[in-house]
């Protein structure tokens, strides 16, 4: 059979999330008949912002504003029903749509998942990556161990009963004898509690292979939203300050449950500088005065937690490695307006360990602990215009700023965000 040349595009955040993927996803998303999510669970989210209200989503993907869209959770993503619900209500209140399907196959997040993550994180101390104690871990552990609840499973009464008890039993038993604490829940209440959340999720419930190879087929444009960013992925970050998922452009397929021998289009979304909220080591941060400045000026605080995040330099080693993983067509730049006004800027263009140059991003924590940043340094930009249409109307200073970028990192810079507003972006 002729395979089509579907309009496939990847949005993936290239550094440690938090780029600012919500403005670009939100201009794919305008244009997909499908938006997909295929990883990760509620430790995402994007805000939309509607007149005069902010809707806050952490696991329903970009592309409620467009009714005609639909918007995919796939089996790679992990779903807390009691989220689900309550997005799901609050959009049918704002008007938005919920034209959403559910992978049979995606787990399920139980109560029990959300406690353990408290207890993981106590445990595992320093060590911990920085949970955002959603029971992401937990339930992707389940998944490996093969005791895992599933959407489908909420369809049948007797197998949930039966697969329930085995989750229930072993998660009791991790709290009661590893963590030797209190386990606060009852196997008849949660029973009863996800057969009542299995009667609202019922009518979104799909097989999603079936629905994306005909979308394939039908060469409609479908849209892969990341979560989080390329160098938290469970493989290839810095284990163990990574998330639980793939985060990586490679994860689509898996975790959308489609094989796309097709073209696509994957773009990296980058911010001008980096920030982090782990407790992993962070080479090029910012420390003092500078580091509060570009965390004010850049609104630099956890959507959810509000949380102050690590500020530092772009790092352009980690940049390249992005791209090696996910092998971008392009990528975004985001934020570049934070950064006016200093008057020089830093660029990390390599790394040495012992002061001997180090190739790539080390895999051991010692090694990572212990890098020296190489730095470039470029004088800064003053304020930008307010209106930009392209590259030639920016100073200069920015234009050496974006040719250092895509020369280390070995990839073209295709657009520029310069503010919030969705209009402050230009292509270059
Ligand atoms: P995500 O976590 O990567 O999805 O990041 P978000 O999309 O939530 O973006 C975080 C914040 O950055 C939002 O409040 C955006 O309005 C803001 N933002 C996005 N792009 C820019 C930009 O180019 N400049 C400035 N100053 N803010 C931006």
């Amino acid at each position: 059979m002729q395979k089509n040349k579907s309009n496939i595009v990847v949005v993936i955040g290239a550094q440690w999330g938090d780029e600012g993927k919500g403005k670009v996803t939100d201009y794919f998303a305008a244009r997909a008949n499908y938006i997909v999510r295929f990883q990760g669970g509620n430790n995402a989210g994007h805000t939309i912002i509607l007149d005069d209200k902010t809707v806050k989503l952490h696991l329903i993907p970009s592309g409620v504003l467009h009714k005609e869209c639909k918007l995919i959770i796939g089996n790679g993503v992990v779903i807390d029903p009691r989220v689900l619900i309550k997005e799901l209500n609050m959009l049918k209140k704002e008007g938005l749509s919920t034209n959403l399907l559910v992978s049979d196959r995606a787990h399920l997040i139980m109560p029990y998942h959300v406690d353990i993550d408290y207890h993981l994180t106590n445990y595992q101390n320093e060590l911990a990556a920085g949970s955002t104690r959603s029971g992401i871990a937990p339930v992707y552990a389940d998944k490996l161990y093969r005791h895992g609840l599933r959407v489908a499973d909420l369809l049948n009464k007797d197998l949930f009963e039966t697969r329930l008890k085995k989750s229930f039993d072993f998660n009791k038993a991790l709290v009661e004898k590893v963590f030797n604490e209190k386990f606060n829940h009852n196997y008849e209440e949660i029973l009863k509690e996800f057969l009542g959340y299995a009667s609202v999720i019922k009518q979104y419930i799909a097989n999603i292979t079936e629905v994306l190879s005909s979308a394939v087929e039908k060469n409609e444009q479908i849209m892969f939203e990341g979560a989080q960013g390329a160098c938290l992925d469970v493989d290839h970050g810095l284990y163990p300050y990574t998330t639980s998922s793939n985060t990586i452009a490679g994860q689509i397929e898996a975790g959308g449950g489609v094989g796309l021998n097709t073209s696509k289009k994957i773009v990296g979304i980058a911010k001008a500088y980096l920030t982090y909220v782990g407790r992993g080591p962070f080479p090029t941060e910012i420390k003092g005065e500078l580091e509060d400045k570009i965390r004010d000026v850049g609104q630099e605080y956890g959507t959810t937690t509000g949380r102050a995040r690590r500020v530092g330099w772009i790092d352009l080693v980690q940049l390249k490695f992005a791209n090696q993983l996910n092998d971008f067509s392009e990528i975004i730049l985001t934020k570049v307006d934070v950064l006016s006004g200093l008057k020089n800027i830093k660029l990390c263009v390599g790394y040495k360990v012992g002061g001997k140059d180090f190739a790539g991003i080390p895999s051991d924590i010692h090694n990572f602990k212990n890098i020296e940043p190489v730095y470039e340094t470029l004088p800064g930009w003053g304020s930008l215009p307010n209106h930009i249409k392209s590259l030639n109307q920016c100073p200069d200073e920015l234009k050496n700023f974006v040719a250092k970028v895509e020369e280390v990192a070995g990839v073209k810079v295709s657009l520029i965000s310069y503010g919030p507003d969705r209009n402050q972006t230009f292509k270059i």
